[in-house]
């Protein structure tokens, strides 16, 4: 099957500019050469810590900002090369839902008006034709004709959220990047909003890329699942090879530390030593290596290549596999 989104060898550098003519001193490598590919119906996790380039890498897919080097294919074609109307056409097939629903709706509109402004925008003119559909768009994500008069405030983040997701799926767009798009909810109300994400999907063959820092999060939804660490996918595969046997010692250490839901499931706990270093400095070598248990002298000199090791799982480890796994599932 073709991919929907493919990127490759995707660069994103942000200039550092200091002295007195604000010249060019270094470089915030947010994204160094990511290529991976999301196929139609599917959802890619996306994971890492904060500042790992993660959701610098769906603002590039949905090109909210200029990659500095690199690819991006929609459908198979390269969307860098687009126009502005090619462009605007595009919107319609990519959306974004952003974490905080809060500050992501305006608060000085209502519903109607908010969900109803990306149809206006694309040229669905008739305020009738509109509100009819914001009423359907409601009723798809869990809420009803009666709020379409009231505002943001006065709406609980579930809800908000639902309307940030309503809004969303205003142009029938295929692919939707949720970027942390239930962090900032309780757990119930993440579990109703994951639920509800899924069951769009299965109604209207969406596409999600879903970043998170929380795997726990990412484990329930995702097909397969990308690790990023300062700019790099480290690791991907599917989601059940990922939460069972990750071969990444970032990945192990990252499943080591997340908390475990159930009580009859012993973790021993890898703690992730250090913060990640700055991505305008980033180690040599294996990106990775200054907080590795397992580093060598290798690790330092040579960065790994993301190489397969098993169908469909790739990992950028000089030695994946072949060191205790800092994460043990079963407790052993
Ligand atoms: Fe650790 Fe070396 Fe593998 Fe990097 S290449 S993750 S430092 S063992």
């Amino acid at each position: 099957m073709n991919p929907l989104v493919e990127v490759r060898d995707l660069v994103k550098h942000y200039p550092v500019t200091g002295g007195v003519f604000l010249r060019e001193v270094a470089k915030v490598r947010a994204v160094d050469g990511v290529s991976l590919a999301i196929k139609p119906g599917e959802t890619l996790g996306l994971v890492g810590e904060s500042g790992c380039g993660k959701s610098t890498l769906g603002r590039l897919i949905l090109r909210l900002e200029e990659p500095t080097a690199g690819q991006v294919l929609f459908e198979g074609e390269d969307i860098l090369a687009y126009d502005r109307e090619h462009l605007r056409s595009l919107r319609e097939e990519m959306q974004i839902i952003f974490q905080d629903p809060f500050s992501s709706l305006n608060p000085r509109k209502n519903v109607a008006h908010i969900v109803g402004e990306p149809l206006l925008v694309h040229g669905m003119n008739s305020r009738a034709e509109r509100e009819a559909r914001v009423q359907h768009l409601l009723e798809v994500v869990g809420l009803s004709r009666e709020h379409m008069r009231r505002y943001p405030h006065q709406f609980s983040g579930g809800q908000r959220q639902r309307i940030g997701v309503a809004r969303a799926l205003a142009l029938n767009p295929k692919l939707i990047i949720c970027d942390e798009a239930v962090s900032a909810l309780d757990v119930s109300i993440q579990a109703q909003v994951i639920n509800l994400l899924q069951d769009l999907q299965d109604e209207f063959n969406l596409t999600y890329l879903f970043i998170s820092h929380d795997l726990s999060v990412v484990e329930h939804i995702s097909d397969r699942v990308a690790v990023m660490y300062l700019g790099k996918v480290v690791e991907l595969a599917d989601s059940v090879m990922i939460y069972s046997r990750p071969l990444h010692p970032y990945t192990q250490a990252l499943l080591g530390a997340a908390p475990v839901p159930d009580p009859h499931r012993a973790v021993k706990h890898a703690i992730l030593k250090g913060d990640v270093p700055s991505p305008i400095n980033p180690p040599s070598g294996c990106r990775f290596h200054t907080r590795c248990p397992y580093v060598e002298q290798m690790c330092r000199d040579h960065e790994p290549e993301l190489r397969e090791l098993a169908p469909g799982h790739t990992a950028a480890c000089h030695f994946a596999g072949q060191r205790p796994s800092l994460f043990k599932p079963d407790g052993g």
